[in-house]
């Protein structure tokens, strides 16, 4: 087992890639406090993942809610040992059709409630704690349509090295997993439709050289690894789990087909 004894928070826990990383964690021994905002998903998860989880209804856009929500997990456990900063959302804010609001909520939960959620656990952090944000490959892609997110994202690389010099002092470590394409409800939940992800995935994955999106079981093992004892002097980096799409472009099907 490999967080035994171990307490966990994972926001967005209710859902996608959140979600598995809960089952991933409970799996290794750990205990695990998810939040999000949906209470009949938050309850789903929490029947499903056992005695060892427990869910904490929070939206991040609303600060007091969130701090609330992590100081009662980390109460509860006594102290944190793993933070998991995973709640976002996607969504298309293009040039000429774009409101200030719609910009706005974009950074306000995927930047600012990625900071109150380190913020507000940081005093529970015990030495040896790791951190781990969730940034995407939208940081680099410039993929038209996605200024929002991908300023998101690339907020999220900038400020995890800050958040890592920070922290360092207390022994814990930051870091980053930036997924590319990952089969969760995120691909229906911004417009697309319920079958957003099957439309688009045939196309997408002709940019991708392992011909394939990811699961979401790759990137909770990844989370586990950066989680985990195994990665015990890795601060203020990121691992890519895109299947080569921003590293290794000219490996993809488009260039060999
Ligand atoms: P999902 O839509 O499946 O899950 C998103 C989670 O975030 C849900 O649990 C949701 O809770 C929670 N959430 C969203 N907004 C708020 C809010 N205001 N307050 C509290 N919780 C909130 O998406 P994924 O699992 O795909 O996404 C997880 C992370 O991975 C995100 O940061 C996303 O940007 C990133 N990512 C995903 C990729 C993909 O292809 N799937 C690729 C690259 C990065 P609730 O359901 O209760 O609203």
């Amino acid at each position: 087992m490999r967080l035994s004894g171990k307490t966990a928070l994972i926001t967005g826990g209710n859902s996608g890639i959140g979600l598995a990383t809960a089952r991933v964690f409970l799996e290794q021994g750990a205990r695990v406090a998810i939040t999000g905002r949906d209470q009949a998903t938050l309850d789903q998860a929490v029947s499903s993942l056992g005695p060892d989880a427990v869910a904490f209804r929070a939206d991040l856009l609303d600060p007091g809610a969130t701090e609330a929500a992590i100081r009662s997990a980390a109460e509860g456990f006594g102290h944190l040992d793993i933070v998991v900063a995973n709640a976002g959302i996607a969504g298309s804010t293009p040039v000429g059709g774009t409101t200030a609001e719609q910009f706005e909520r974009i950074m306000t939960t995927n930047v600012t409630g990625v900071f109150l959620t380190v913020q507000a656990a940081a005093p529970y952090l015990r030495k040896g704690a790791s951190v781990i944000l969730i940034g995407s490959v939208h940081a680099v892609l410039g993929a038209p349509g996605y200024a929002a997110y991908a300023a998101s994202k690339g907020a999220i690389r900038a400020m995890s090295r800050v958040l890592a010099s920070e922290l360092s002092l207390a022994g814990v470590r930051v870091n980053v997993v930036v997924p590319g394409a990952t089969r969760t409800p995120i691909w229906s939940r911004f417009g697309r439709g319920p079958d957003g992800l099957a439309k688009l995935e045939p196309q997408m994955v002709r940019a991708v050289p392992t011909g394939r999106i990811s699961e979401v079981e790759e990137i909770a093992n990844t989370i586990l690894f950066l989680a985990s004892d195994d990665a015990t002097n890795i601060q203020g980096t990121e691992i890519v789990v895109d299947g080569g799409l921003t590293s290794s472009p000219s490996g993809a099907p488009i260039y060999r087909d």
